[in-house]
């Protein structure tokens, strides 16, 4: 088996290397002594690195390979497509892997979940590379290696843990860059009829479609869901008013927290990881300008209560307000990732969800009450509690605490779907009830289609 593992193709001006896997694919499915044995993957890793263009994408394909003059002419049409496909005098720094393997390799897998929350070095990557014989290109700085081996190691368990399916249509080039003209109205449409198998099409709050990027990309759009029988279903629903140039689905990792698995230490913030933490508020929200919210967490264990962290809550993720009725000693599990400290900021946990484990009881300090019923008033500090009504005078008194109603509850605050980022796992997702329909390789389904036959017939 082969696995082709790809990464930092393109960058902001353009490209993308969902793309350039589905020209590769195009490519595999034209030869008759090879055989693509599953979608593609189409992995998100740390969201957090700072050199990322865009949503830290990597890609692994596998195949399988039934002749060795074939292979080796396959292998070096690949790379040089990356090399004609890359923007590598624009930013990107490709990195491409092949990986002849049959079995699973751990300290790979462990390199990939590693990749999900941690910053990596090439070192580690080449070092890995060499030592399993994975054959490796890189070009630019050649970063990419990461996120390529990444892929590959993924693609080694994301069959046992949560996945999901993407199926993205590609624009054709003469309209890269111009307005994407997918109706949305039929959007809502084909999100109202296939939720909850497809996540993340429509935000309704802001009114504003999800499944179209902005950018200029080949990317014409992309759903997201449980089923590649119903993404099919779901993109076929669509009212397209241009021409495709074909589609695929990938397998994925998105839409399922992966990202913040790990545990976040107190002790130990590292910048740009990302994880989870389990704290109680130790101070009370503060909203500085622009609605964003920070309060600070400290760990449950009194022997660790001195160490606090800063969180953040950003007013675009729609958490700010939730984050605002927080108040010291509700426990919470937050999720995010680590903002570097500067010499005038600390770093800063970036949330990214919010579970309230337990509310604290917040109290508000009152006059006590009379005996005849009504509320006393203060006589003066130190003089005591005295009734306009009645008469009545007390020295022995002192202000009761009456609680106050909590306006938040128990439970998980998430984002505004545009909010999301890729991994973001949506609420819809924590229904356990999603059941997933047989979701073997089916090579025989429109997981693949080219619309026009001449777009990549050049590519050999
Ligand atoms: P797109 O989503 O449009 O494909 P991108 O956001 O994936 O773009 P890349 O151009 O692929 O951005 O850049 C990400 C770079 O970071 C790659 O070189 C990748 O190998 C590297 N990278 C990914 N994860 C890690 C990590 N955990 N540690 C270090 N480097 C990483």
């Amino acid at each position: 088996m082969l696995l082709i593992g790809l990464d930092d193709t393109d960058s902001r001006e353009g490209k993308c290397t969902t793309y350039l896997a589905y020209r590769i694919v195009d490519f595999l499915l034209s030869f008759s002594d090879v055989r693509v044995l599953d979608y593609p993957l189409l992995i998100r890793l740390n969201p957090n690195i700072p050199w990322k263009t865009r949503g830290n994408g990597a890609i692994c394909i596998k195949a399988q390979v039934n002749n060795e003059s074939t292979l080796t002419h396959i292998k070096r049409s690949i790379v040089n497509m990356v090399i004609e496909e890359s923007c590598i005098n624009s930013g990107a720094n490709p990195g491409l892997v092949f990986y002849d393997v049959n079995h699973q390799n751990h300290e790979l897998i462990e390199f990939s979940k590693d990749a999900l929350c941690k910053v990596l070095s090439k070192k580690r990557a080449l070092y890995l590379a060499e030592k399993y014989g994975i054959e490796c290109y890189t070009f630019g700085n050649g970063q990419g290696i990461v996120g390529a081996l990444a892929a590959v190691g993924t693609s080694m368990y994301i069959d046992s843990s949560d996945h999901t399916y993407e199926i993205i249509a590609y624009r054709m080039p003469e309209n890269y860059g111009k307005p994407r003209l997918v109706d949305e109205q039929s959007v809502i449409a084909m999100d109202k009829s296939t939720t909850p198998y497809t996540f993340n099409n429509y935000d309704y709050k802001h009114r504003r479609m999800l499944i179209t990027p902005h950018g200029p990309d080949p990317v014409l759009c992309g759903i997201r869901g449980e089923d590649p029988y119903i993404l099919i279903k779901a993109l076929k629903m669509l009212d397209i008013k241009e021409d495709m140039q074909g589609y695929i689905i990938f397998k994925s990792n998105q839409g399922t927290n992966a990202h913040l698995e790990s545990v976040i230490d107190f002790n130990n913030l590292k910048a740009y990881t990302s994880g989870h933490l389990i704290g109680k508020v130790a101070s009370e929200p503060k909203v500085i300008e622009g609605g964003h919210t920070f309060f600070e967490l400290e760990p449950c264990t009194h022997t660790n209560a001195s160490i606090r962290v800063l969180c953040a809550v950003y007013e675009p993720t729609g958490l700010s307000a939730v984050a605002q009725m927080l108040t010291r000693g509700d426990m919470l599990e937050v999720g995010g990732g680590i903002r570097k400290g500067t010499s005038k900021n600390p770093k800063v946990v970036n949330i990214e969800y919010i579970k309230v484990l337990n509310l604290a009881k917040r109290y508000i300090y009152m006059n006590p009450l009379c005996i005849c019923g009504k509320r006393l008033k203060s006589e003066g500090k130190g003089k005591g509690y005295g009734c306009e009504y009645c008469g009545y005078r007390s020295k022995e008194l002192s202000k009761i605490a009456v609680e106050v109603p909590r306006s938040i509850m128990l439970g998980l605050y998430l984002p505004d779907p545009k909010a999301h980022r890729h991994l973001t796992k949506p609420l819809q997702r924590y229904n356990p009830s999603i059941k997933k329909s047989n979701l073997k390789f089916d090579p025989n389904i429109e997981w693949f289609y080219k619309f026009n036959l001449a777009i990549s017939k050049g590519v050999k």
